[in-house]
């Protein structure tokens, strides 16, 4: 379910608001017209956020730069996220990427606080101080991100500067290994100082752990094609077969699904699950009648990650190999969880 509204487009990226965020805005202005709090905190939340999408701005502007594909910025309560395509494994253009962010904040802490000092003596102190505030979150901002753990800005510098030093997978391993420390330091600290470093401390230790796997498995899935590790020789069923004899088939081979071919041509795929749904005085039913018709497919050429990303994206357990409009292998979720097992002890 699409849960985020488009606003506009700047730098040829869709700027999204998410549903739960434009309520929090809702609430908050809600809030300052009862005078529960003052507007000038309602106006103060509503610039800081027009702030993290500047950050936000600034990584896509540089990963632009280096021929990344920003796909969007959505806006959450919780901050904002700019959705980029394969972000180059080049140390330093990564390092450039993770502290535009946190350098637009302290840019806009240095202006504010310029501004600040030159008004002080002509605008009236609420005016001022409200300048000032502004600047002291951007610098609060900029300190936050750059925290050395993962899903921070920091986290990703320090995971490029280790990379200058050993291998890609190593350096993931080692900087979300800071993160989490980082993590539970900071939980410990959060009951003895304030209960919202624990919930901070959650963020960052999921986020490592969810930046831990993505790195993962783009690193060790890199560059292996569908044809590398798909298996060429597919059993096949014909649709025009009962489900008592494919069930028949299915405990002879001992594989989960088959693509059902008649006359060459892919018409379904059947999976034991489907054949296991009909009831006992139904088993002469035909394949046909049973067997899934939305086809979802992969070519030898695609690369094993986007094969991953169908799978999931579906909640499938395998996909048919198609070249030239014909039947020429078979991917399974778990041929590739094997080869990214192997990759992984290699990596060692
Ligand atoms: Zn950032």
């Amino acid at each position: 379910m699409k849960t985020s509204m488009r606003i506009f487009t700047i730098l040829n990226i869709p700027i999204e608001l998410d549903i739960s965020f434009l309520i929090l805005l809702l609430f908050i202005y809600a809030l300052a017209i009862l005078t529960i709090i003052p507007l000038q905190l309602a106006v103060l939340i509503t610039l800081v956020f027009a702030t993290v999408l500047i950050h936000e701005l600034s990584h896509s502007y540089v990963a632009q730069h280096y021929g990344v594909d920003i796909e969007r910025i959505v806006l959450l309560p919780i901050g904002g996220v700019a959705q980029m395509g394969k972000i180059p494994k080049n140390p330093n253009q990564e390092i450039l990427i993770a502290i535009a962010g946190p350098l637009t904040n302290i840019i806009i802490a240095g202006i504010s606080y310029i501004t600040y000092l030159l008004l002080l003596p002509i605008i009236s102190g609420f005016i001022s101080s409200f300048i000032a505030e502004f600047a002291l979150v951007n610098i609060v901002l900029a300190l936050f991100n750059l925290l050395p753990a993962f899903p921070m800005d920091g986290g990703r510098v320090l995971r490029a500067f280790l990379a200058k030093k050993m291998d890609y997978v190593k350096a993931t391993e080692l900087s979300v290994s800071v993160g989490k420390i980082f993590a539970i330091i900071m939980a410990t600290a959060g009951i003895f100082v304030n209960f919202f470093l624990i919930l901070i401390a959650l963020f960052i230790y999921i986020g490592a752990e969810q930046e831990y796997k993505t790195t993962m498995i783009s690193s060790l899935l890199g560059g292996i094609k569908v044809k590398n590790i798909m298996t060429s020789d597919v059993k096949t069923i014909s649709p025009q077969i009962g489900v008592d004899e494919a069930l028949e088939k299915m405990f002879k081979y001992k594989h989960m699904g088959y693509p059902v071919i008649e006359k060459e041509e892919l018409k379904g795929i059947v999976t034991f699950h489907d054949l296991s749904q009909v009831t006992k005085e139904n088993k002469k039913v035909k394949v046909a009648n049973v067997m899934s018709k939305t086809l979802i497919t992969t070519s030898p050429s695609e690369e094993v990650i986007v094969a991953l990303e169908k799978l999931t994206k579906n909640d499938l357990g395998r996909l048919p190999v198609i070249y030239d409009g014909k039947l020429v292998g078979i991917i399974s979720k778990t041929d590739i969880i094997k080869i990214m097992n192997l990759m992984k002890n290699k990596a060692r």
